[in-house]
């Protein structure tokens, strides 16, 4: 029972113009989500008064309603300050990634550097400053040589401040545009933390410092996140995990309490799954509205613009084979857990829920799809219709799974190339460009 779904409720309870009794029920259900999401009362309060009076200002009716609490919700989630990520007047930029332990914050700095390196084109060196935990630096080796990033580590000693002090003069002579220095957190604040996190950011000078706050935790991440504010100081929050149930709340919950600026969320374990934090979006989400302006963003970084327009052509032509077919698959490996894109889509927020362990990476279904792919001969892969049932039955064979099996992924492919063609009409065309622009 999430925070959309007893928005989605809410919304649906308001059906009539001018009955108050419909919206004194669903502000009381509006205002029981946010209580049970975690949600200081106070801000509760606030903004439950305001979708009541906004609405009834407005004249009592679904779309004031809608309205209101839309208004409502942007408001407390948008800040003055940054958004997203800003570069220093003075390269390199160097930023300080704190947070308990567990928080995310070593995922985020890998999953910050994707997208650095991607989408912004930038040359970004990591710093491994957790000398705390012995697999720390081995967990940034795993996620720097996976995502093509360089990574500073000195196993030689135990003292973050050595390390962040000879990495900025590396990172300074090596002309890095992006420093990002993972620090070692606690289970929960501690002297000893505070007092080291200050000695190393004192040796980074940070241009910022980003606290990793864990979406599931509530209101103990917003306390958190309070006390790091109080005691080094930070510039952006980031949520990580908020592919998970308890989110919601938790944005509100920093915006409105901490009152420094989310920067960016991550939704997901994946390098892909790092957005950057829009009020706009984040409310549409949470009303169940979907998102299609992050979905396309997010598409379209991970699809190469030549080959999109060659497979649009393709499709046009009903040309659309196998090998494209498996071309999309991957792709769409690329954008990350499916839980997250499926959260964007308008009205498929309940779908999410049902894909959530649905990994397209270790996906059985796409194993099979492989192994059926690559038992055809290239003209197989190039004309579909060629697979009569003998050359089916060959293909079980070779692929080594049930006749079932191959006419089951026969008939998606087969779907799927309609769903194409009927994008690559008039309109779906356009569609399809709006997409990847
Ligand atoms: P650190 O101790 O703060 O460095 O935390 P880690 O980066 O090691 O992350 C702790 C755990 O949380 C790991 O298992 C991560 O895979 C997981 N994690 C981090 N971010 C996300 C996220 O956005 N979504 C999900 N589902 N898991 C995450
Ligand atoms: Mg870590």
């Amino acid at each position: 029972d999430t925070l959309t779904d007893s928005f989605t409720s809410a919304i649906k309870k308001i059906r009539f113009h001018d009955d108050e009794k419909a919206l004194k029920k669903a502000l009381a259900e509006l205002k029981k989500a946010l209580l049970k999401a975690d949600v200081h009362h106070k801000v509760v309060k606030e903004l439950i008064d305001r979708v009541e009076l906004d609405t009834k200002k407005a004249g009592i009716g679904k779309d004031q309603f809608l309205d209101a609490m839309r208004f409502t919700l942007h408001d407390l989630l948008k800040s003055e300050g940054h958004q997203g990520f800003v570069f220093a007047a003075n390269p390199p930029t160097v930023i300080l990634m704190t947070g308990l332990q567990g928080s995310g914050k070593t995922t985020t700095t890998g999953k910050l550097a994707t997208y650095l390196k991607e989408q912004k084109k930038k040359k970004v060196l990591i710093v491994a400053a957790d000398l705390q935990r012995m697999a720390a630096v081995e967990q940034l080796r795993q996620i720097t040589e996976q995502i093509g990033v360089d990574l500073y580590e000195d196993e030689a000693t135990k003292n973050p401040v050595e390390v962040v002090t000879a990495a900025m003069a590396k990172a300074k002579s090596n002309l890095y545009d992006v420093v990002l220095v993972d620090t070692a957190g606690r289970l929960a604040i501690d002297e000893e933390l505070m007092s080291e996190l200050k000695q190393v950011r004192d040796a980074a000078k940070p241009s910022e410092i980003f606290y990793v706050a864990d979406s599931m935790t509530g209101q103990d991440a917003v306390r958190t996140a309070q006390s790091f504010k109080e005691q080094i100081g930070i510039d952006g929050v980031i949520l990580s995990k908020y592919d998970g149930d308890a989110k919601g709340g938790v944005a509100l919950g920093i915006a409105s309490q901490v009152q420094v600026p989310l920067r960016f969320i991550g939704a997901g374990e994946k390098m892909a799954d790092l957005e950057v934090f829009l009020p706009d979006r984040i409310v549409n989400r949470l009303m169940g509205l979907g998102d299609i302006e992050g979905l396309a963003e997010k598409a379209s970084s991970v699809i190469d613009e030549k080959q999109a327009k060659k497979l649009t052509q393709k499709i046009k032509k009903g040309q659309f084979n196998f090998n494209d077919f498996l071309e999309q698959m991957e792709s769409m490996k690329k954008l990350g857990s499916m839980k997250s894109l499926m959260g964007m889509i308008p009205g498929m927020g309940d779908m999410s829920k049902a894909l959530k362990d649905f990994d397209l990476e270790n996906s059985q279904e796409l194993k099979q799809i492989k192994a059926l792919v690559s038992s055809m001969t290239p003209k197989e892969r190039e004309n579909p219709d060629l697979l009569n049932n003998s050359r089916k039955q060959r293909l079980a064979k070779g692929a080594g799974m049930d006749q079932m099996d191959v006419n089951r992924i026969l008939k998606q492919f087969k779907n799927a190339a309609k769903m194409a063609k009927k994008f690559s009409g008039k309109k779906g065309m356009q569609d399809l460009q709006n997409m990847m622009s």
